[in-house]
């Protein structure tokens, strides 16, 4: 694929340019702090999960979107507390099922981790499987608070990272936690790119939560 030869437009309102251009980019908003999902030690996301960030990983999500993971990366990367890369000696990431990845012929999820992964300087395994079970989309709120089959494929580091695309539950980042715990690790943390925006009730944040105030710079293409 040519770039010269197949100009790009934005995810998000279809200007031609870079992926994400620099309006779109600049509405995407930090995610704000949010609950650790439990079984974990820490979760960190990129932005909210709403506007233009739903935008953003619907492109990554069901359009196989490469180039734009690959900018969104080296920012996600970057909410990784350097004391938690320091002691990560592996990323792993969330697997969708095995119909999704036959559907779409690829993991969003893998695709977030193997670019984060590059940003960081880290080896991404696979280090989990997913059971059978419906996908994710598609599910009602009820259906997704259930816990899914993820399964250990062997033994794994004592500290672990495992990036997902989204985080709304946080019954998938539970699932893969207790999964990695039963097979060796002591302490898991949550990488996201989009957490959904808590209610504005809920104002009291945990200290580590999924949560980037840093300024996002992903509008390079
Ligand atoms: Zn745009």
């Amino acid at each position: 694929m040519h770039p010269v030869l197949l100009p790009t437009c934005c995810v998000a309102c279809g200007v031609v340019g870079p992926r994400l251009c620099g309006p779109c980019s600049r509405s995407l908003v930090p995610a704000r702090p949010l609950p650790v999902p439990a079984g974990l030690d820490g979760c960190y996301a990129l932005i909210d999960y709403a506007g233009t960030g739903r935008a953003v990983v619907s492109a990554v999500k069901f359009r196989h979107d490469r180039s734009l993971a690959a900018v969104l990366a080296p920012a996600l990367a970057r909410v990784l507390p350097s004391a938690e890369v320091a002691r990560t000696p592996v990323i792993t990431w969330c697997p969708t099922s095995g119909r999704r990845r036959r559907d779409r012929g690829y993991d969003q999820a893998e695709v977030l981790a193997r670019a984060v992964g590059r940003s960081l300087g880290l080896p991404v395994h696979r280090l989990l499987r997913r059971g059978a079970g419906a996908p994710q989309t598609g599910r009602s709120a009820a259906d997704r608070r259930r816990p899914l089959p993820l399964v250990a494929r062997g033994r794994v580091p004592a500290q672990i990272v495992v990036v997902d695309d989204v985080c709304t539950t946080g019954a998938t980042l539970e699932a893969a936690a207790a999964a990695v715990r039963g097979a060796g690790a002591a302490r898991v943390i949550g990488l996201v790119l989009a957490a959904t925006p808590p209610p504005r009730s809920a104002g009291r944040a945990q200290a580590t939560s999924c949560a980037s105030r840093q300024p996002l710079q992903a509008e390079r293409a």
